[in-house]
């Protein structure tokens, strides 16, 4: 059965636009595969909360690389439970609020920011046999060596519903503030959000999570028996 691969090693990068299902169906994956996942989205946002903490300007790149360079990050890597702290900080919480996710893209559009995670984005997938990755450029920059890259995508229409759910919000100003991002996102110089060449497209629209991480499982399969 699908459930019961669990490869000795396996590196598995997520990536896809805000509201695809990343998050829920990456933590799913990475229990199923007893690994542990890493929220590369929830080190950007740490990151941005210190730099708002800080009062500097975010059109600044100098002072907002400096900040980010002196933040220190706690990671959690639990699947079930992954908890950050920013400057020995709970930030879980605050990471989610409207003030980090207004200013979040921009943040991650500085190179020198983007840098300083990759690297301790590859430094802990390097420690752990299983991991599953999200985020926006695992599979192009972060990780391109993955044993599965995975681009999850959904209708607009979708992801809004999901997100405003999640977060009790207006479905419409949702839909517009993932479509803001995703242009942010999809449009900056550095490590923009795409679909890699050798990344397998999930559309998500009208799956469930179950048959969504089934899915994935059975990709994994074939890849690591192949
Ligand atoms: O995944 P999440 O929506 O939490 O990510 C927040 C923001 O962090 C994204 O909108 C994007 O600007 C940035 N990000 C990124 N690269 C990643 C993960 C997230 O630029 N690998």
């Amino acid at each position: 059965m699908a459930q019961e691969v669990r490869p000795e090693r396996c590196v598995v990068a997520v990536d896809g636009p805000s509201g695809s299902g990343k998050s829920t169906v990456s933590r799913r994956l990475a229990t199923a595969l007893d690994g542990v996942y890493l929220d590369t989205g929830a080190m950007y946002r740490a990151v941005t909360w210190s730099v708002l903490q800080a009062g500097v300007d975010l059109t600044d790149a100098d002072a907002v690389a400096k900040i980010a360079l002196e933040t220190e990050l706690s990671i959690g890597t639990d699947p079930v439970a992954p908890h950050f702290r920013a400057n020995a900080v709970d930030v879980d919480t605050a990471i989610r609020g409207p003030e980090v996710t207004g200013a979040v893209s921009a943040v991650a559009a500085v190179p020198a920011v983007r840098k300083h995670l990759v690297d301790q984005q590859r430094a802990i997938i390097a420690s752990y046999p299983r991991i599953v990755v999200e985020g926006r450029d695992i599979s192009s920059v972060v990780a391109p060596d993955a044993d599965l890259k995975v681009y999850l995508t959904a209708s607009a229409a979708a992801r809004a519903a999901r997100r405003s759910a999640e977060d009790a919000t207006d479905v419409a100003a949702t839909e517009a503030d993932l479509a803001r991002r995703d242009k942010l996102d999809s449009s900056r110089a550095v490590d923009p959000l795409r679909q890699a060449d050798d990344a397998v497209e999930v559309d998500t629209t009208g799956m469930g999570i179950d048959e969504v991480v089934a899915h994935l499982l059975n990709l994994l399969n074939s890849k690591v028996s192949s």
